[in-house]
């Protein structure tokens, strides 16, 4: 059990305002393996006041000096990263394998991406009679998701603390134990006081007051599109930056001359990677017509090696879902691809075998889905695939893009030039030809409903970087 009753605040651990308490629950065994502060307004209010008091000092430190903290919370986080993976594999149900190299590794390899960046951003450059100076934002709200919970949270602190904004993290109360480590590494960092504060609890009694605070000046925010909503209305009364990365049902488009084996299996493992919980995955597989009855065996003879186990074996490939409440969500969408006339391919709605307890559900594969489906249109945050019939490229442009999403896709084809003259014609962020891999300095973020502004590399601290021009 990690049970933590404070919270940190302006360089120490806090007393919170109330004594309530979140717990946390294994999502694999559905015991609770954790407790954390459910915070309050009034707790936002010492944050608030924290991160402001530190805003002049840590704004005008140099890049070196900034770079140099970085590096040091960069070590520690190495050094723990054993330890992360398994809580966030308890939290999460993530497998073990998978949380070593992705949710304990990469915010590991983002951090260090910031630490290099700093050792030759131009914070100034010079046009004509200008000195055009990049100046941090100020003090960042950092509202975070449960699938992908340290990652998120550190694209955001690296990015944020590189570019001289101090920050209040909120994680999402299902998985914020992770957090927790992460302040403790920080502490352990001698960060001045206030730069970087930890807020757990509720969205609605910590997050609104949060986005609402007159001395927040940015909020960076990721989770589903329906919050997104809620915090740009907050936001808008005292005019914040609000940068948004959202939901997403992203397609990946198999071209006539693509190998067929290779991308079938691709498209597989990506959208059921961490039970299909991740906001980018291709969840819907855009094949021609006329390959339907050869794609459907490779299809079914690879999706059935997804077998739902205990998280914490090395072989596990797929765990569970976050909550009850999820698949019971997924399920409904399932039965609603039955309902609606989807063949079914792989899984369907009976609980997995062997497993009594943790939120399991099959993964599960439609063929024949047609545009109007609800399980073409709407994101389903668990193992669904669907997959899609076009006739020519126009349609498959005209299929992938029919959504209010516009976060991810894919290409696949045997002539990457003929792939990526496709690629421009998709309205997303992100575009994987042939399954390229994922960049962690490639800008990130979404075109339409899947958000506002881009994390990452440069473009993620330019999020955090306001621009003053001085004339000579
Ligand atoms: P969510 O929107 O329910 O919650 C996200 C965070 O917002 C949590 O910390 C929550 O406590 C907080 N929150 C909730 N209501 C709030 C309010 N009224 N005011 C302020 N804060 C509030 O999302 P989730 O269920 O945690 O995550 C799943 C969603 O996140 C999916 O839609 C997924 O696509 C999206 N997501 C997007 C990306 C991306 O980069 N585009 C990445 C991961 C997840």
């Amino acid at each position: 059990m990690k049970n933590y009753g404070k919270l940190y605040i302006d360089g120490s651990w806090h007393v919170p305002a109330s004594n309530d308490l979140i717990e946390v629950v294994n999502p694999a065994t559905e015991a609770v393996v954790g407790t954390v502060p459910a915070g309050n307004a009034e707790d936002v209010k010492a944050a608030a006041l924290a991160a402001g008091n530190a805003l002049p000092g840590w704004s005008t430190t140099s890049p070196e000096i900034r770079a140099g903290y970085l590096k040091r919370i960069h070590e520690a986080l190495v050094v723990r990263g054993p330890e992360l993976a398994e809580l966030i594999t308890s939290e999460l149900g993530m497998p073990i394998k998978l949380s070593q190299r992705i949710q304990a590794g990469l915010p590991a390899v983002v951090l260090a991406s910031y630490v290099k960046l700093l050792e030759d951003y131009p914070f100034s450059e010079h046009i004509g009679n200008s000195l055009v100076l990049k100046e941090p934002v100020g003090v960042v709200a950092a509202i975070t998701p449960w699938n992908y919970p340290l990652h998120q949270l550190m694209i955001k602190v690296a990015a944020a603390l590189a570019a001289g904004c101090t920050v209040i993290a909120k994680p999402s109360e299902l998985t914020p134990l992770n957090a927790f480590v992460l302040a403790e590494i920080i502490d352990s960092s001698d960060l001045p006081p206030g730069v970087f504060n930890l807020l757990s609890g509720e969205g609605d009694v910590v997050g609104e007051p949060l986005v609402s605070d007159e001395g927040v000046d940015m909020v960076s925010f990721t989770g589903s599109t329906r919050v997104g909503k809620r915090i740009s209305i907050l936001a808008a009364q005292s005019v914040k930056r609000v940068a948004l990365e959202l939901g997403g049902k992203s397609a990946a488009i198999l071209l006539p001359d693509a190998d067929f084996e290779t991308a079938v299996k691709a498209t597989i493992s990506n959208c059921f990677l961490n039970s299909g919980q991740t906001c980018s995955a291709h969840t819907r597989m855009l094949i021609p017509a006329e390959t339907y009855e050869m794609v459907v065996p490779l299809v079914c003879q690879y999706a059935a090696s997804f077998v739902p186990e205990n998280p914490l074996d090395a072989q596990t490939r797929i765990g569970p879902l976050i909550s009850a409440q999820q698949r019971e969500r997924v399920l409904d969408y399932i039965r609603s691809g039955l309902a609606e006339g989807a063949e079914i391919l792989v899984g369907g709605v009976d609980p997995p075998e062997g497993l009594p307890l943790g939120y399991y559900v099959r993964p599960t594969v439609f063929g024949r889905v047609t545009r109007e489906m609800k399980i073409a249109r709407e994101e389903i945050f668990g193992p669904v695939l669907s997959i899609m019939t076009y006739r020519d490229e126009d349609e498959a442009v005209a299929i992938a893009n029919d959504s209010i999403y516009g976060l991810a896709g894919g290409i696949w084809s045997a002539d990457e030039e003929r792939a990526a003259q496709l690629a421009r014609r998709l309205k997303t962020g992100q575009v994987d030809i042939n399954g390229g891999r994922f960049n962690p300095l490639a800008p990130f973020g979404g075109y339409k409903q899947s958000g506002n502004g881009r994390e990452l590399g440069r473009y993620g601290l330019e999020e955090f970087l306001q621009t003053k021009s001085l004339q000579f």
